[in-house]
Formats: structure tokens, sequence, C-alpha cells
């Protein structure tokens, strides 16, 4: 791999004007095993001056053009998958097995949705058949700044990279710090795939730096952010004075409601799903709402799941579940469980301190509480830890009442058996997603959320690539 010390600008590795450098930790054993630069104001100008430039003959490229060297990088990226994989594995904590099939896989996914997208959009159209006269144009927004998190990195990489070269907009991507160095691999993909010098940039920073320089900069027309409330609130702060459109994918806290007339995976199915990525996913089902008259047995459900699943070393195959991505999220998650303790709600399964056998590494017991209720800090709280709260619930009323009992909406998931009870509900949970009986979207499923989980904006296949477009309205074409 490259020197990961370099930052990518208009075509080229180059050595940064910034000279504060940053470890990236293999969460498994607190190791660092690569260094960064973190860029300064002159690196964030230095990329946006390429993307700027480069700008105005992208934008005038074909579909056809686009679609080419999309179908190049598509090739590019599945032949080096495996280092794709190790890479995430390594600076994130995603076990093996798993960065080779969903994080690997959620990238070529999106990357194959956005080029099908592209394929069938029509960039010019008449208003309607009422006006045949009136040019609807879709345009490329412009420069746009791409914010992304470590949780998911090349999932949410390639949901913002590829729909914005796909409309015609040149970008400067700044990874997360913690997890930087699949964004560079990817970036080596896009240089060898013949993109246009300065249509695609990369520099590496943190969020007060790099993160903020993008969001007030006059010459980004877009921030696209995803990551947390807190940075979501931040960036639209800086944003405001450019007036720059900004694109927020936040945090969740879903709640999956389950009625005693689900299917008999549904726990645990709930559980699993919680559980997956360390519990590191914004759409997460943290909370469980199951109707009382099955609640005893959930709980012995998820608490024997929770005591069956495997916790181990990312670099390890198999079905286990590695560390969380920091000593911060340990640090917090372990806070957070012992606050669930004393606020009184029931440990089922789990607890405080590492998995017996780790002493090192960021690792987590698989942790269950059950008679959680509103007003506890971890029924409120986004864990983002493999932490699952068990709420009982008596009536659909309810159960619709605790789901919207949030600051996020995000994703809510239900589970019956009954077709118009799970119609009735998914009306009326307030959130941008709704998952019934275990089936996820298909390819090209808006992502994206309502309340303190978004502003509107959706990712992914036709509504992913309009994020990135203007439209222009014409008279007498
Ligand atoms: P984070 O907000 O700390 O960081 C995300 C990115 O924003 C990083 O690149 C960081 O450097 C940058 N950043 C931080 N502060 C900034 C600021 N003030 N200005 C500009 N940039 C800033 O989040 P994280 O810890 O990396 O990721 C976890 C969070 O992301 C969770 O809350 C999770 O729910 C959320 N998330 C949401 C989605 C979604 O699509 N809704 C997907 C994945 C993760």
């Amino acid at each position: 791999m490259m020197d990961a010390t370099k930052f990518y600008i208009d075509g080229k590795w180059v050595t940064p004007d910034g000279s504060q450098r940053l470890e990236v930790i293999n969460p498994s054993d607190e190791k660092g095993f690569s260094t960064i630069t973190l860029g300064t104001q002159a690196d964030t100008d230095n990329a946006v001056s390429a993307a700027k430039k480069a700008l105005p003959a992208w934008a005038a490229s074909t579909k056809e053009q686009r679609i080419e060297l999309l179908e190049r990088l598509f090739e590019t990226y599945k032949a080096r998958a495996e280092e794709m994989a190790q890479t995430i594995s390594q600076e994130m904590g995603a076990p093996i097995d798993l960065a080779r099939s969903a994080q690997v896989g959620a990238g070529a996914a999106h990357l194959k949705n956005t080029i099908r997208a592209l394929k069938s959009f029509s960039f010019e159209h008449p208003l309607g058949d009422h006006a045949p006269d009136n040019i609807i144009l879709h345009e490329p927004v412009g420069v746009c700044a791409l914010i992304t998190p470590w949780n998911w990195p090349m999932n949410q990489v390639m949901l913002k990279v590829a729909p914005a070269l796909a409309a015609g907009c040149t970008i400067v991507l700044k990874p997360s710090e913690i997890s930087p160095l699949s964004a560079m691999l990817l970036t080596e993909m896009i240089d060898s795939s013949g993109f246009p010098e300065g249509v695609f940039n990369l520099v590496n920073g943190d969020g007060a730096g790099v993160g903020s320089q993008l969001s007030k900069h006059p010459d980004i027309d877009l921030v696209s952010f995803t990551g947390s409330t807190r940075a979501g609130k931040a960036i639209t702060l800086a944003a405001a004075d450019t007036m720059k459109r900004v694109g927020l994918e936040l945090g969740g806290k879903g709640a999956n409601i389950i009625f005693a007339d689900a299917d008999e995976k549904a726990v645990t199915r709930g559980v699993r799903h919680c559980f997956a990525n360390s519990g590191q996913s914004c759409n997460a089902p943290t909370r469980m709402l199951v109707e009382k008259s099955v609640y005893k047995q959930a709980v012995e459900t998820a608490a024997m799941i929770a005591s069956k699943t495997d916790v181990g070393h990312a670099g390890t195959e198999g079905r286990h579940i590695g560390p969380v991505v920091s000593e911060q999220q340990f640090v917090k998650v372990q806070a957070l469980i012992k606050q669930g303790i004393e606020e009184g709600a029931t440990l089922v399964a789990g607890g405080e301190g590492r998995p017996e056998g780790f002493e090192t590494g960021y690792f987590v017991k698989p942790t269950v509480f059950s008679d959680v209720a509103p007003g506890m800090t971890i029924w409120s709280e986004e864990i983002f830890g493999p932490v699952l709260v068990i709420t009982p619930f008596e009536t659909e009323e309810e159960a619709i009442e605790l789901a919207n009992d949030t600051l996020y909406g995000l994703t809510n998931y239900i589970q019956t058996s009954d077709k118009d009870r799970a119609r009735r509900l998914a009306r009326q949970v307030r959130s941008g997603m709704v998952e019934v009986n275990g089936k996820s979207g298909s390819a090209g499923f808006p992502f994206g959320g309502m309340k303190q989980s978004g502003n509107g904006s959706r990712e992914g296949g036709v509504w992913g690539l309009e994020e990135f477009l203007e439209v222009k309205s014409v008279t007498d074409w």
C-alpha cells in the first residue's frame, strides 16, 4: 500500500503541508499499525482548489463516459476485495468474515446500484405533457465535501463517492481519522481507474480541523456527512454562513417491536442483528419492545443468545463479534452498562468488563438488559456497542408510543404475522425506514432518517444520485 502519510490531490499522492501525525490503532490488540497525517487549512485549500478546477470539464462529461469509469472502478474494487477486507478488519475491528461479506460487499453493492441508477436516469426531461417546452435539467451540485465515519467505512464512503461522481460532481473526501486506510485504498483504485485529475481528492484530518474547514469553505457547494448527531449539528452551523447544501445521515436508536404472533425466530434474529458489527450500526435494532404475553420467554431467549455469542479477534475467521473500535468507545460503552445497572434495569447477560480470556483489545461482553423503562439513560442514548435493551408493552398504541419515544428516527423494525397490523404500524412509527419480519431493503432502497437521525437526505440508488444534483427549470426550450 501507498505511504499513508500522503494525501491525494489533483491526481497525485502528495506530501501534506501538515506535519501532525496520528497512529491508526488495531482495536483487537490496541497496537498502532500505520500512521496518517492530519491536514491543515492549506491542505484543505489545495484539495478544494483542485476539485474546483476540475469541475467544469467533469460536469460536462457525458453519462456514458462516467458509466465507463465507474464500471472500471467496480472491476478494480472486486479484484482488490481481499485487500480491502483485511484493511477494514484491521482498522476498525470487523471480524474478517464480516469484513469480506457485509463490509466490502456493501461498497460493491452501492457502486453497482449507483451505476444502475445512472444508466436509467434522465438528466433532461420536459415538465410534463401539459408543458413540453418547460425543461427540467438535473445538474451537478458542484464541489462536494464528503465526511464519513468508521463503523461501515466502505458502505458510507461508497454511498457518497459513487453518486457524487455519477452526478458529475467533484469531490474532497475526508474519511474518519480512525479508519482512513480503507478510503486510501479506494483512492488507489480510483487513481488506477483513470478518473481525470482533480475529480477526486482525499485529505485526512480530524473533525475540528479538516472537517470544519470543509464545512465552512466558500468553494464547497455541498457537504454530505454521515456520523454522530453532535457533529451533524456542528457541520450545519459551520455551513450556514455560505448557505451550502448539507446532507446528514446521523445516529439512531431503532425499536424492534415484537408481537406475540411473530415468527419463532424473531427474538433470536433481533438479538443477532443488534450485536452485528459489535453493535456499531446506526440502524441497529437496539430497543427490543415485546408484547407482554411473550415477554418472559423473549428475555430468556435473548439472554441465551447473548451468552452464546462468541467474541474474538477480528483477524480470526468464523462467526463471532470483534472489539468495539477504540478506547474512547470502549470506555463509553462500559460507562453506559454501569449506568444501566445503577438506574435499575435488570442485567440478564454480559455486563461490565472484558469477556473472559481478554486482557487487551476493546472487547465488550454481549450484554442484555430487561425491564428497561423510558427515562433510563440506556433507553435513550445510542450506545454503539453490543448492548440490547428490552421493554414490555401491552397494546399496539403503547408499542408505537414507546417506539417513537426517542430523538432519533432512522430504522424501526416490526415482527408480526398480521399484515394489516404491520402496515398500520409502519405508517405510524416516525423513522425513515421500516423493516418488517426480518426482510431488509432491496437494491436502491433509500437510506436515511427523520428527526435527529438526519435532515431528509436519502442515500442509495436514484435517491442517492439526486442528493448530488440541482434542479434547473427552463422555459421556451
Ligand atoms: P463522528 O461524528 O465523531 O465522526 C464522523 C466523521 O465526522 C469523522 O470523519 C469525523 O472526523 C468528522 N467530524 C467530527 N466532528 C466534526 C465536526 N465538528 N465538523 C466536521 N466533521 C466532523 O462519528 P463517528 O464516531 O465516526 O461515527 C459514529 C456515529 O455515526 C454514530 O452516531 C452513528 O450512529 C452514526 N452513523 C450514522 C449513519 C447513518 O447513515 N445514519 C451511518 C453510520 C454511522
